[in-house]
């Protein structure tokens, strides 16, 4: 990579992506004095209407970065989350989340670290990385020579091509679609079915966010712009007659997107680059986690950065160390309820209905205690 350097960014990190992780890394490093730079590939910060969930796992980084009033102003926190076989109901729980739009808390996000003066360029579609000279090279030829580099570029990372460019993702075998009605709703519905399931919370007090995931051979596109038809949607939940067609009909905008799944992490670190969110760790959405996970993640190596800002190298091995094991653990998770949600053997479907209803304890115990009660926080403090 040999290009003229337009901006000499020698003392920044430099942040590739402005969502979810891209974001909150750089409010976080802003708040500390750190001189921070993202560069994002659109003219804006993202304008997608789906919705989002943020369990009480990422409720805590929203509060440590003290915007979970921002967030909250804007968005829902449904009690409970009522589940249903078919449309049978099984049992309800009770839970702690925030469920709101994404545009709701990148927005959040982008105007607190402009608050800060924080910078953000956008139009910068990374093209290239020279992680020896510490490089980062953009269409346009755009070039800036900087301190270290944190890929938050998404699921399709371009900083991940870098280092594992012969793997392409594989078609999981399940796609997803959504939708956002306009409709009143208070607490989170799921739908388990033969092959499908479907979740509807609030993330206004007049919108609802439509999410049904179903296991078909479509191999439909990874992206949040491929619109669908109804025609489709109700072909692929030909096996559901569920309520939720009185509120989708033909004039409802939804969007389809395959799940891939991609090889299991091994590494969180390349070099001077540091990869965090889904650019790190792709994983299936069957526990509404990538968002939180990216949060989490940009807390850790945020706060490790602020804590060892004179040695990278070891801010960097100590966020892999922290963060892997946890990252496999959902990751696995994700897959299994994936499979739970989906059950067809009635035997089974007997089963899962039964410990939901009769042990809700039991049913939920994994989730709460190795997903929703992690404190990123309890592991900064406590490593030195
Ligand atoms: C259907 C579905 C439902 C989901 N529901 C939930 C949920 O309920 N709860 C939850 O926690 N998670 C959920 N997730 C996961 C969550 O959306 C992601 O994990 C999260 O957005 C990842 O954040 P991120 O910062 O890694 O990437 P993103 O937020 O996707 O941001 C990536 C940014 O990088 C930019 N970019 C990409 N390439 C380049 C490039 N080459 N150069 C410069 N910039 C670039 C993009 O434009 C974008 O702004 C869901 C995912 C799916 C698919």
């Amino acid at each position: 990579m040999h290009n003229i350097i337009v901006n000499n960014y020698s003392k920044h990190i430099a942040i590739i992506g402005a969502g979810i992780s891209g974001l909150a890394l750089g409010l976080i490093l802003k708040k500390a004095n750190i001189p921070v730079v993202i560069f994002e590939k659109s003219n804006d910060i993202s304008d997608y209407g789906a919705g989002i969930s943020i369990s009480s796992n990422g409720i805590k980084v929203l509060k440590y970065l003290n915007i979970y009033d921002e967030v909250i102003a804007f968005s829902k926190n449904p009690k409970e989350a009522v589940y249903f076989s078919g449309n049978k109901k099984i049992n309800n729980f009770i839970v702690d989340v925030i469920t709101t739009s994404r545009q709701t808390l990148y927005k959040v996000l982008y105007s607190n670290y402009k608050q800060l003066d924080g910078e953000i360029l956008f139009n910068h579609q990374l093209n290239d990385i020279d992680t020896n000279r510490l490089e980062i090279n953009f269409t346009g030829n755009k070039s800036y020579k900087v301190n270290h580099i944190v890929a938050c570029d998404g699921i399709k990372s371009s900083c991940r091509k870098k280092i594992d460019s012969n793997k392409d993702p594989l078609y999981s075998g399940y796609s997803v679609w959504r939708a956002i009605v306009d409709k009143k709703q208070e607490n989170i519905k799921t739908y388990l079915g033969t092959n499908h399931h479907i979740v509807s919370y609030p993330i206004t007090n007049s919108k609802v966010s439509f999410v049904a995931v179903v296991k078909t051979s479509g191999n439909y596109q990874e992206s949040w712009r491929t619109a669908g038809t109804y025609a489709e949607l109700r072909n692929d939940l030909c096996h559901s007659n569920h309520e939720f067609f009185s509120f989708i009909n033909e004039k409802t905008p939804l969007f389809k997107w395959g799940v891939y799944i991609r090889p299991p992490v091994k590494n969180l670190v390349y070099k001077n680059l540091t990869f965090l969110g889904d650019a790190a760790h792709p994983i299936v959405p069957f526990i509404g986690q990538g968002g939180c996970l990216a949060l989490e993640d940009a807390y850790v190596f945020g706060n490790l950065l602020i804590k060892y800002h004179s040695d990278i190298h070891k801010a960097q091995n100590l966020y892999e160390s922290l963060r892997l094991e946890r990252i496999k653990k959902i990751s696995n998770l994700s897959l299994r309820q994936g499979f739970l949600n989906h059950l067809s053997n009635p035997l089974l479907v007997f089963l899962r209905n039964f410990i939901m209803k009769f042990f809700p304890y039991f049913a939920m115990r994994s989730i709460k205690s190795n997903v929703w009660n992690y404190d990123p926080k309890h592991y900064i403090d406590n490593y030195e």
